[in-house]
């Protein structure tokens, strides 16, 4: 593959993933002063007649706030995808036809979780988990504090860690993107 059109992980001033773009992109970014360098590849060089340059792996867009909405439908299946197939409670990684999705808050008890407490609605990301039939079964309508049972920090409660595109495993691994994409 040619350097230059490699991808590249493009996060947002807050270091949210925003995108991926390629080595070509992300130089006239870097040479227009729109983004920083956080990764590169130091013995990797891209030549021009007046410039070199280290291969960029990760950039940070440092005037860019925003995070692209999430293409993803939601699905059970997305769900499943976004959770590594793992149920967060007791993190047995199964099949898609043995695990169920969990609402975090369940229907009987939304309304008395005070607003600020809560996500902004029922059926959305933010409450929906992938959970094994038997977590979900012991689960049933209580809420996580009353099972003193906790969704780890790095999993669907922040939000900074959904997916914002599709990306395979073996691109983190390959260009080192794993401080900012779960894999
Ligand atoms: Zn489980």
């Amino acid at each position: 593959m040619d350097v230059l059109t490699q991808p590249v992980l493009v996060l947002n001033a807050t270091y949210v993933p925003v995108a991926i773009r390629t080595v070509k992109d992300a130089v006239i970014l870097l040479i227009l002063r729109k983004a920083e360098l956080i990764r590169d590849e130091k013995d990797l060089f891209i030549r021009s007649e007046k410039l070199r340059f280290t291969t960029p792996r990760i950039i940070l867009l440092t005037d860019y706030y925003k995070v692209p909405k999430r293409k993803h439908k939601l699905s059970r299946e997305n769900i499943f995808l976004r959770d590594d197939h793992e149920c967060v409670y007791c993190r047995r990684k199964l099949p898609s036809s043995k695990l169920t999705l969990d609402h975090v808050i369940p229907k009987s008890r939304w309304e008395e979780i005070p607003r600020e407490k809560k996500p902004k609605e029922y059926h959305t990301w933010e409450n929906l988990v992938t959970a094994c039939r038997d977590c979900n079964t012991r689960k049933g309508n209580k809420l996580l504090q009353e099972l003193k049972w906790e969704i780890p920090e790095n999993r669907s409660t922040n939000k900074r860690r959904f997916p914002q595109f599709s990306v395979s495993t073996q691109l983190v691994e390959k260009f080192g993107w794993a401080d900012y994409i779960r894999i």
